[in-house]
């Protein structure tokens, strides 16, 4: 090859890269909207109402209440399997290998529940809006699964996860994040799963359209309120260069939220650590808790092991001026530990989250902590703070994911008003 050919090649090659690095830009930008409306083209208008999969439970046993009339069909094949007017309070087991409401056997591994009239179908002590799905699972359980529009989905989880009287705003930032993070575990599950996201806080809160609570009292999933603010944000979500990205949230970040990348695999560029004073009002902004020294050597010298390192003793235990570690010694040799990593290794009733300092007395060891929950992303007290300082919903997300984009799938462009 000519050394003119090779110096073209060369030319060709650097121009491409400098087009593509101005085209693409840089991760914390924003798209310009004609990129943005390109890159959602991805996401059909339909997916702002999309069905989706909350897993409610795996047990042995189960009970079921139906107050509509309803079909049962095998999942795979949609053959009806049967119908009724109604369903008395009944159990579902698994035995033999297979499903049995009450005393009648089904032969399908998996079944779904569909209703003429929703919500009416009650799984333990919550009713459900939508379809709900048994499947036969190894060792004896079954596990269910609440098949249920967007809508309502997203009805539920404003309520089940944010005070009803915290402000419009706020709400309404929780109900297109909590949208967000739901498309986007869609997006994630895998083709063989049965569910899409979980019904705890292992994903977010979801306690369907109402529930009984452990006094029996009747109590609402779900309020005008909430279902207002999921219409009005319908199709809202968060974006990243044209992408969904998972929403991480929690109750307080205690004055700084952390930075998304070394707590999560999947956390995209706007998790990022910010500093928040909007949580200072919250219960949980700053706590104490205690153990006893014994629990604690304990807990830590089992977390030393797993990490394959070894104390002889544990001398003294000292928290210098980050809230992100501590240090313990044998006298000898000093050890540096992650509040963050240990924490699965102590009593999560005592810490309310991964930041706190530590001070190790005799007797007990004692925590003063920042914070609830996992203190990355979205802030829920913060949102409350600074919507009460006067900041409109997109402000709010801004805040806590920046570099993000709201858009709106269905093709709207305003936030309805709060009346
Ligand atoms: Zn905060």
């Amino acid at each position: 090859m000519s050394r003119v050919l090779i110096a073209i090649i060369l030319i060709t090659c650097l121009i491409s890269a400098v087009i593509w690095y101005e085209k693409s830009g840089s991760e914390d930008e924003p798209l310009a909207s004609a990129q943005l409306s390109e890159n959602l083209k991805k996401y059909s208008k339909s997916s702002f109402n999309p069905e989706i999969r909350v897993h409610l439970t795996r047990r042995r046993s189960i009970s079921l209440k139906i107050q509509s009339a309803y079909e049962i069909r095998s999942i795979k094949s949609q053959k009806l399997l049967s119908s009724g007017k109604k369903l008395s309070q009944t159990a579902i087991k698994h035995s033999r290998n297979k499903l049995w409401i009450g005393e009648t056997k089904y032969e399908s591994k998996g079944i779904e529940i569909s209703v003429s009239k929703s919500p009416a179908i009650w799984v333990n002590d919550h009713c459900y809006h939508g379809k709900i799905r048994l499947y036969s699972k190894s060792n004896g359980r079954v596990e269910i699964v609440n098949v249920v529009p967007m809508r309502n989905y997203i009805a539920s989880v404003t309520d089940s996860e944010m005070p009803g009287n915290f402000p419009f705003e706020a709400r309404a930032a929780q109900a297109i994040i909590a949208r967000t993070y739901a498309l986007y575990q869609m997006e994630q599950a895998s083709k063989n799963s049965s569910f899409d996201l979980y019904s705890s806080t292992r994903s977010q809160k979801y306690l369907g359209y109402q529930y009984r609570d452990k006094r029996g009292r009747l109590l609402a999933g779900e309020s005008p309120s909430s279902r207002k603010i999921s219409e009005q944000t319908a199709g809202m979500v968060c974006t990243h260069r044209g992408d969904l990205f998972c929403t991480y949230y929690s109750a307080v970040c205690g004055g700084k939220s952390d930075e998304g990348k070394t707590v999560f695999k999947d956390a995209a560029p706007p998790l990022k650590s910010v500093v928040c004073e909007w949580c200072r009002d919250a219960r949980y902004f700053q706590w104490n808790a205690s153990m006893d020294r014994v629990t604690f050597n304990r807990a830590l010298l089992k977390f030393l092991r797993k990490k394959g390192m070894k104390l002889r003793v544990i001398q003294s235990i000292k928290s210098g001026a980050s809230l992100d570690y501590f240090t313990v010694s044998d006298g000898k040799k000093s050890i540096k530990i992650k509040t963050r990593e240990l924490k699965p290794y102590l009593l999560s009733a005592h810490l309310l989250s991964p930041k706190y300092f530590v001070q190790a007395g005799s007797q007990k060891v004692h925590f003063k902590g920042f914070g609830h929950g996992h203190c990355v992303g979205f802030c829920q007290w913060g949102s409350r703070g600074l919507a009460k300082a006067g900041k409109c919903t997109e402000a709010i997300l801004q805040f806590y994911y920046p570099g993000s984009q709201l858009v709106n799938l269905t093709g709207n462009t305003e936030i309805a008003s709060r009346k």
